[in-house]
């Protein structure tokens, strides 16, 4: 990793094992039904240790947005490098901004970044896989596990823009998903033909 930016690569230039589970720039249906095309172009993060350092906003480390575990598929939990949605690069300022008018540190659940839609956790595809979600399970000194404090957050989160979306309370949650779409970029120097 250069130390003012990250490499960026186009996932269809990838080893066919990686391709095959990251799908880049194919269609598949989102769990709302619709299709939409997966991201394309990827951030190549060398090791935890370059996430862990690599600061992606002022308050957010690359690593915060992309922790798996063991229901990440194990090529892309265990070999690096790890391949991040373009997008996550957005995903963070609007954490950013999040921190700034919870004024709390932010903290995002183990699997609640990015995952890779082969990671066993997806219920048909969502945000996360587009690097574009984030499940928050604590606010400062606030759990995120009950319905008055999810949806203070709740609030929060909405009034950044209408492009975030939250996902209402439901009996049991232990987080916040909060999410931006399905969108994808396009770094520069890369084409899409
Ligand atoms: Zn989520």
């Amino acid at each position: 990793m250069s130390s003012n930016g990250l490499e960026a690569v186009d996932g269809l230039t990838l080893p066919e094992e990686h391709r095959g589970l990251l799908r880049p720039g194919e269609a598949v249906q989102g769990e709302d039904g619709i299709v939409h095309h997966l991201p394309r172009f990827f951030f190549a993060v060398p090791s935890w240790s370059a996430a862990r350092e690599y600061r992606i906003a002022e308050h957010f480390k690359l690593s915060e947005l992309m922790t798996v575990d063991a229901f990440e598929a194990d090529l892309l939990l265990h070999k690096f490098p790890h391949y991040v949605p373009c997008a996550i690069t957005i995903l963070a300022r609007y954490l950013e901004d999040f921190r700034r008018e919870a004024d709390a540190v932010v903290f995002v659940s183990a699997n609640g970044g990015y995952r890779s839609p082969a990671h066993r956790r997806n219920r048909g595809k969502t945000a996360h896989n587009w690097g574009t979600a984030a499940d928050i399970y604590r606010v400062g000194d606030t759990y995120l596990d009950e319905e008055k404090a999810i949806a203070k957050y709740a609030r929060v989160a909405e009034g950044l823009g209408p492009q975030v979306s939250v996902r209402p309370y439901v009996a049991g949650d232990d987080h916040l998903h909060i999410d931006l779409g399905y969108f994808t970029v396009t770094p520069r120097n890369c084409s899409e033909s």
